[in-house]
C-alpha cells in the first residue's frame, strides 16, 4: 500500500479489460478515484466492474471514448473533473495488434494502430500535462509501452512503430516538464495473460514457443503489471522519470544466449 495515493484521481484509458483492468482494481485498492475509459466494442461488465472497484476501497466512474480522437480525450479530463474535481495520475494504457506481414499491411491497418497505441496516448499526455501546468500539480504519466520499444517484432512493424515511439514520446515529456516535477514514465510488459493474447495462448503449442522466450519461463499476470504502475505513481518513485520500467522475466535479455549458447 502506498499511503499518499489515498484520495488521488487516476485515469485509465482502455480501463476495463486486461492490464488496464488489473490497474484500476489496484489503483481502487490504494484508495484511488478511479477512471475507467473503455472503447464501445468493451461496455460490457462496466457496471460490474465499477461496483468491483468500490467494493476494493476506491471511488469509480467509467467514461466511454475512444483515445484516437481529440474531443473523446477532452471528454474524459472533464467528466474526470465533474466526478471528483482534480486529476493526479493519466495511464495511458489503450492499445491493440494485428498480425500482418510487412509488405502487405494496409495504410487502414498501419494508421489504425499508429492512431491508437502513439498518437492516442500523445493526447492523453498533452491533456494531463496541460491540466497540471494550468493548477500547479505535480502530477504523474504512465505511457503502457512493450517490450517491443526495444525488440524488433516481423509482421508486427506498426506494433514495434507505435511502442519504440512511446519510449521516444515518455522520454522526451519527461526532460520537458521535469522542471515542474511532472513525471512521465512507461512501463514494458513482455507476455502478459489477457485478453490480446488470449487466442494465442489458448494454444498449447503456441503458449509453449512463447514461454521458451522467457528465461523466468511464465506468462505474467496483469496484477504483476499493476504493481509498477502504483509504484511508479507513488512518492516512493518521486525521483523517477523518463524511465521505461520492463517487467518481462527475463524476456528482454537476449534469452537465445541462455546457458552459455553463442
Ligand atoms: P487488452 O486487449 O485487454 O486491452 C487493450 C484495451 O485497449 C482494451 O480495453 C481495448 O478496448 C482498448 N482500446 C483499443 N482501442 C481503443 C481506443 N481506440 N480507444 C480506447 N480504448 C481502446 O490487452 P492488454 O494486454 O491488457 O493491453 C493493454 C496494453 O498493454 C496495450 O497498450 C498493449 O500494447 C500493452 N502490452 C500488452 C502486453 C501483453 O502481453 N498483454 C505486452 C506488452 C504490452
Amino acid at each position: 500500500m502506498y499511503q499518499d495515493l489515498q484520495g488521488k484521481t487516476v485515469i485509465i484509458t482502455g480501463g476495463n479489460t486486461g492490464i488496464g483492468k488489473a490497474c484500476a482494481e489496484r489503483f481502487a485498492k490504494e484508495g484511488c478515484n478511479v477512471v475507467v475509459n473503455y472503447f464501445e466494442n468493451n461496455a460490457l461488465g462496466i457496471e460490474e466492474l465499477l461496483g468491483q472497484l468500490k467494493d476494493l476501497g476506491g471511488q469509480a466512474i467509467a467514461v466511454q471514448g475512444d483515445v484516437t480522437k481529440e474531443a473523446d480525450i477532452k471528454a474524459l479530463l472533464k467528466e474526470t473533473l465533474e466526478a471528483f474535481g482534480s486529476l493526479d495520475i493519466f495511464l495511458n494504457n489503450a492499445g491493440l495488434e494485428n498480425e500482418v506481414p510487412s509488405h502487405e499491411l494496409s495504410l487502414d491497418d498501419w494508421n489504425k494502430v499508429i492512431s491508437t497505441n502513439l498518437t492516442g496516448q500523445f493526447l492523453g499526455c498533452r491533456e494531463a500535462i496541460s491540466y497540471f501546468l494550468e493548477h500547479n500539480v505535480q502530477g504523474n504519466i504512465i505511457n503502457m509501452s512493450s517490450v517491443h520499444e526495444i525488440i524488433p517484432w516481423p509482421h508486427f512493424v506498426h506494433y514495434a512503430a507505435s511502442k519504440g515511439g512511446v519510449k521516444m514520446m515518455t522520454q522526451t515529456l519527461a526532460m520537458e516538464y521535469a522542471p515542474k516535477k511532472i513525471r512521465v514514465n512507461a512501463i514494458a510488459p513482455g507476455a502478459i495473460n489477457t485478453p490480446i493474447n488470449a487466442e494465442k495462448f489458448a494454444d498449447p503449442e503456441q503458449r509453449a514457443s512463447v514461454e521458451e522466450m522467457i528465461p523466468m519461463g511464465y506468462i505474467a499476470e496483469p496484477e504483476e503489471i499493476a504493481s509498477l504502475a502504483v509504484w511508479l505513481a507513488s512518492q516512493e518513485a518521486k525521483y523517477v522519470t523518463g524511465h521505461t520500467l520492463f517487467a518481462d522475466g527475463g524476456m528482454s535479455l537476449y534469452p537465445s544466449f541462455q546457458a552459455g549458447r553463442g
